[in-house]
């Protein structure tokens, strides 16, 4: 039996199959009718929309703490750089 008495039918997919897209759905790499049937899914599992949810708030964060990390490095430089200006002035003025 098919059911293509609805247009745009999204075909049914169980948790396995949710889960297994789990990750290509969250980089968006999936195509367009794939994403539908698991956003499908999500909307009607309570349990995969949490896990979902779950990972993605994971990602974003993985993502926001490595642009962090790029970040600071010229910070580093720049204190340890101050730090070498600081213990240079030091010395001198102890020398004299
Ligand atoms: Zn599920």
């Amino acid at each position: 039996m098919t059911l293509n008495w609805e247009e745009g039918y999204v075909k049914q997919i169980d948790c396995q199959e949710a889960e297994r897209r789990l990750h290509t759905f969250l980089d968006r790499e999936l195509d367009k009718e794939e994403m539908a049937e698991v956003q499908a899914h999500l909307d009607d599992c309570r349990e995969c929309h949490s896990k979902f949810r779950f990972e993605a708030s994971f990602k974003r964060l993985i993502m926001a703490r490595s642009s962090e990390q790029r970040a600071p490095t010229g910070l580093r430089e720049r204190l340890a750089e101050r730090l070498r200006q600081q213990r240079g002035e030091r010395r001198s003025r102890d020398d004299k």
